[in-house]
């Protein structure tokens, strides 16, 4: 009742598409039954959770905060959405995102921006962004409105909202989770992850989240460690690789004072720290800008106006025009450029120039961690080049919201699992994370780094 109290009184934030009180009353009442019947309570017993609205929620609008779901209910649920019910949690509504996950600051959504929770120290009252896609699940939870939410992370969506509002994030291995039930963005990319207070509630979200799913090819018939029980902050015997191509340009000076932090933290838990270097790092940004829209592309055509929510249908028109006319209101700006550009690297004349292309230098990307593991354990860097923005500052410029997944991409091609943690608050008062890249499958190394930052 609390919480819900609480998202209803925060709604100036705009993180909530919808507001489910009642399921997360529903599953307190539950929790309580079960302890009254001597029933074992699952790992997320009444916990009331957020979920981002990617997620089918069955019998609840699914929007992927685009008009062109708008009133969509899904008859379904989603896999991930599931297992969390299953594990007792409750859903205290859809948290706002951009537009088909496709942004870095909640700014492409159809439902309006999301405000992050965080104001600078100087007084000024700019409303900074939440990060995004996943920006609404990350205001949520650092507002306090729920102790953790779902996100999904096809190029960074999980760790650079994670990192803008001082909360912990982890994308776990590609295959970890089920897609199933998600709203695909780029399938090859696609992963759920926790989005929460610290890294042990991520890693107890997570053991719920994860699990083989036959309803989804790509998930992983692995089974599923208990990560929180094997938590340890104590890093001896452990090597921690710093990437030499991190430090690029364009880096504001607090992020390379906070990563030196970092180190000097990783070493203290009794880590070795080595230099790696991963030599395709700068290719990672424009691969990931034609393999996302390139699958963006293809998994976007379904939404046809037959299928799903919006049907625009002017007139005399005829099937054609329906179609037209439907994408035309539906979709929005960004989601539009992502078609153009997904359509156009996979044209006839243009596939062996850019889509071809773009999936060999994602071996070489995915090659550069193979090695780098020979010499190490996990992986330090930053999470993004800079601490929050304000709302509005890069929403012309594609090109400069792009630049802010640098450091977030080349884990998303190669699979591997990563997480933001906090790691300081800068001058301003906001807060920085650092990220932690592991070997695939290796969650317990990411979360373990991730601890020993916190
Ligand atoms: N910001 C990136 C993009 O817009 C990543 C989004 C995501 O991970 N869903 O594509």
């Amino acid at each position: 009742e609390a919480f819900n109290a609480n998202v209803a009184a925060a709604s100036q934030l705009n993180a909530f598409i919808v507001t489910t009180p009642e399921k997360a009353l529903e599953a307190a009442d539950k929790v309580d039954a079960d302890r009254a019947a001597g029933k074992p309570l699952g790992k997320m017993a009444g916990v009331p959770i957020g979920m981002k609205d990617l997620f089918a929620s069955k019998g609840v609008q699914t929007t992927a905060a685009s008009h062109i779901l708008e009133g969509f209910k899904p008859e379904y649920e989603s896999t991930v959405s599931q297992k969390l019910w299953d594990a007792g949690a409750g859903m205290l509504g859809k948290l706002n995102l951009d537009q088909f996950a496709m942004g870095s600051s909640n700014e492409t959504s159809y439902f309006g921006n999301v405000i992050s929770p965080w104001r600078r120290n100087d007084g000024g009252n700019a409303a900074l962004a939440p990060g995004g896609s996943s920006g609404g699940s990350s205001a949520a939870v650092a507002a306090r409105l729920c102790p953790a939410a779902t996100g999904t992370d096809t190029g960074g969506s999980i760790r650079q909202p994670a990192a803008f509002t001082g909360i912990s994030g982890i994308k776990p291995t590609y295959g970890r989770c089920s897609r199933w039930g998600i709203v695909a963005f780029a399938s090859s990319l696609d992963q759920a992850g926790p989005m929460a207070r610290d890294v042990t509630d991520c890693a107890i979200m997570l053991e719920s989240m994860a699990g083989f799913d036959p309803k989804d090819s790509t998930s992983l018939d692995m089974p599923v460690p208990e990560w929180s029980k094997a938590l340890d902050a104590n890093l001896k015997g452990k090597k921690v690789g710093i990437p030499r191509e991190y430090r690029m340009d364009g880096t504001d000076e607090e992020i390379l004072k906070s990563w030196d932090d970092g180190i000097a933290w990783l070493k203290d838990a009794g880590a070795e720290v080595v230099d790696v270097s991963l030599p395709h790092t700068k290719y990672a940004l424009p691969t990931y800008y034609i393999v996302a829209p390139a699958e963006a592309s293809s998994n976007l055509a379904r939404y046809d106006g037959v299928r799903y929510g919006l049907r625009e249908l002017p007139d005399g028109a005829n099937l054609q025009d329906m179609y037209a006319a439907t994408r035309a209101a539906g979709f929005g700006d960004e989601v539009k450029r992502r078609i153009l550009i997904g359509t156009y690297v996979l044209s006839a004349g243009f596939y062996d120039a850019y889509y071809t292309q773009a999936q060999k230098v994602r071996t070489l990307i995915a090659r550069d961690f193979e090695k780098a593991w020979a010499q190490c354990d996990v992986i330090l860097a930053p999470t993004t080049p800079t601490a929050a923005f304000p709302l509005g500052d890069k929403v012309d410029d594609p090109l400069a919201m792009y630049l802010n997944d640098v450091f977030s991409v080349p884990a998303s091609l190669a699979g591997l699992p990563a997480m933001s943690v906090p790691a300081a608050i800068n001058a301003d008062g906001l807060p920085l994370g650092l990220q932690i890249i592991g070997k695939a499958f290796d969650e317990q190394g990411v979360l373990n780094a991730g601890l020993a930052i916190e």
